[in-house]
């Protein structure tokens, strides 16, 4: 396994490190959104957790790479369904994937590839799975979502909003699961995404070179630690690496029970009406994140400490352009926190 820079030995860059636990507690956030300049190192993030994230037990033969609690609808899924009642599936441990969409990728490519003739004169089921079987239980990364087809983008958040994959071509149809967190990196300089697309994405964070003397020098360190031993530098960071999996592992486990008072949900709909948000889509984003820290942080309830901890990455890509404001989106939001949470 080519191995990956360790998510704990990420230099800073708390915001998007926060924001990718997140969307790993709970993918129905709806996908992450990393604005930085080129160089800042945002998909090492994406990597580095998913290769702490725990192995998962997988079908053996699924294309999908199906759990045996929730098989899908292909041979081997088909014919584990079958067996016997306490009969267990043959499985084996797969790693957490981390998929990347390239730019200029067809659509074939991406959601697969039906082979309509061989379907319709063999009668055979001629399915190629694209970049988004691949993608399931993982992480689907793009870089530079902007320059990526309005189409396209659609397409990819659609179906990691429903976590299946419906591919229809001349009254042909193919489904399989596909359940992955998008995680998109834009450079502000090439081209924005449509508001409408923008969102849609659940959270977005901004990713800056440290401009602090003692932390670049840091980055440069570790960098080079890693490039020259990657196997010794990684066995430095392994503790605390497990402990990152043990807090998603426990706040995966605590999410169904931590609770969203209505006072918090009121909370959010102030700051939401305060920023003038159109939708409801900030305050269900702000809700499900404020309660995914929770759970990461081991409390019981959201709270208000919770929300302001979010709510930048929450809103700040919802705002609707303001031609008399021009200060940026992450001070609107911390203005209307001042007033909604007081000083
Ligand atoms: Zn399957």
């Amino acid at each position: 396994m080519a191995s990956s820079f360790p998510f704990s030995a990420i230099v800073g860059q708390d915001e998007m490190k926060l924001a990718i636990l997140i969307a790993a507690v709970e993918p129905a956030i709806g996908g992450v959104l990393v604005f930085g300049d080129r160089g800042t190192g945002k998909s090492t993030a994406v990597r580095g957790l998913a290769a702490l994230l725990p192995p998962m037990q997988a079908v053996v033969d699924c294309h999908y790479g199906s759990d045996p609690s929730e098989v899908c609808g292909c041979d081997a899924c088909l014919a584990a369904k079958a067996l016997k009642t306490g009969a267990r599936p043959r499985t084996r441990l797969i790693p957490v994937p981390v998929v990347d969409l390239p730019l200029g990728a067809t659509e074939d490519r991406v959601v697969g590839a039906l082979d309509l003739e061989r379907a319709l004169t063999q009668g055979v089921r001629a399915f190629e799975p694209g970049l988004l079987a691949r993608a399931h239980r993982g992480f689907l990364y793009i870089d530079e979502v902007n320059l990526l087809e309005d189409h396209l983008v659609d397409l990819l958040i659609d179906v990691a909003a429903s976590g299946e994959n419906v591919i229809e071509r001349e009254g042909l149809s193919v489904r399989h699961p596909a359940r992955f967190v998008l995680v998109g990196s834009g450079n502000p300089e090439e081209g924005e995404l449509r508001p409408q697309l923008l969102d849609r994405f659940g959270l977005s964070v901004e990713v800056k070179t440290p401009n602090e003397l003692g932390m670049r020098v840091e980055v440069i360190k570790r960098r080079d630690a890693f490039e020259r031993d990657s196997a010794a530098f990684q066995a430095r960071w392994d503790k605390e690496d497990a402990k990152v999996r043990r807090r998603i592992v426990a706040a995966r486990k605590r999410l169904p029970e931590t609770r969203v008072p209505d006072v918090a949900l009121e909370r959010a709909a102030q700051l939401c009406m305060q920023l003038g948000t159109d939708g409801l889509r900030g305050e269900l984003t702000l809700m499900r994140a404020a309660r995914a820290l929770a759970a990461i942080d081991g409390d019981p309830e959201v709270t208000d400490a919770h929300l302001k901890r979010v709510a930048p990455p929450s809103l700040r890509h919802r705002l609707r352009r303001d031609p008399l404001d021009e200060s940026g989106s992450t001070e609107r939001v911390e203005r209307a926190m001042a007033e909604v949470f007081g000083a």
